[in-house]
Formats: structure tokens, sequence, C-alpha cells
């Protein structure tokens, strides 16, 4: 399963990162770009998957945050949004030249709060 996948290297980063202050994690956000194959339901359930095999993880949370997917266009020298998968600028220039939409990667990662 992709998604599992994903969500063990999430893991795995945090736990080479910020070692045995893994269990003082509150809530993980990722942010994943349209294009990246990422379907957020599916990374939700195979992380309560994993927090549920790794109980030391229950208390934790995920957000899923969706990135648009962003063109360059060279004729304007601007970026401009991707909508319904249609790669042509408001000029009507075509590129693929994708700058926004492929990326997947941790974007914050919120402590518990120690009084
Ligand atoms: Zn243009």
């Amino acid at each position: 399963m992709h998604e599992l996948t994903i969500v063990k290297d999430i893991f795995s980063t945090l736990e080479e990162h910020y070692q045995t202050k893994v269990d003082d994690i509150q809530k993980i956000q990722i942010t994943a770009g349209l294009l990246s194959n990422v379907q957020p339901v599916l990374i939700q359930n195979a992380f309560d998957a994993f927090i549920t095999d790794n109980p030391s993880y229950q208390n934790m949370e995920l957000e899923v945050v969706v990135n648009d997917i962003v063109a360059h266009c060279h004729k304007c020298d601007k970026d401009f949004k991707v909508l319904y998968h249609k790669f042509v600028c408001d000029c009507g220039t075509p590129s693929a030249d994708i700058v926004q939409g492929n990326e997947l990667y941790i974007s914050q990662v919120i402590f518990k709060q120690t009084l």
C-alpha cells in the first residue's frame, strides 16, 4: 500500500530528526501537491492504522494540506494556477513547466505544551 509506505517514511524522518522527542509531538502537518498522487483520505487512514500499531503515537494528529498545481508561462514570465489539469496560461500559451504540485513534505510539527 502506497500510502502506508509514505506514512512509514514520514515517521522514519521524524524519528531520525527528533529522536526521543518524537513522543512529544502532538500534531504533524503534511503538504501534498495535487500531482503527488497522494489521496488525503488514504493518507489519513494509513496514519490511523500506523498509530494503532504503534501505541506510543496514539495521541498524535495528522493534517493534510493539499497544494494546487502551479505552472510557469514563459511568454508572460509569470506563474499560473492549473485548474482541471488544463496546463494553459490565461494568454493561451500551453506550459507543462510545473512550479508547484509535485511536492510531498512535512510542513509543520507541533509539540505538546509541557506545563
Ligand atoms: Zn501566459
